[in-house]
């Protein structure tokens, strides 16, 4: 791939399953109110990132491509 992500976490919605953690570890983190937040406001292509975001059990995390601001996740309608 070799694109860079911007990974955002909408924190009204997050209900702090903890579901990304397992899904991409290296990317996401919990804070002491159980919300997520990304690691790195951007984060390398990978596989484990959008796994966590169409994980997320409430659609919280967008992926965006940070060059260009093509919607990765949601896809665009
Ligand atoms: S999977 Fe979604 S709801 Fe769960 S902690 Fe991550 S962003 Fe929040």
């Amino acid at each position: 791939m070799g694109d860079r992500w911007r990974v955002e976490v909408d924190r009204s919605v997050c209900i702090g399953s903890g579901m990304c953690v397992g899904a991409a570890p290296d990317d996401f983190r919990l804070d002491a109110a159980r919300q997520s937040h990304p690691v790195e406001p951007e984060a390398d292509a990978a596989e484990s990132v959008l796994a966590a975001a169409e994980g997320c059990p409430v659609e919280a995390i967008s992926v965006t491509v940070a060059d260009s601001g093509e919607a990765v996740f949601p896809p665009e309608e």
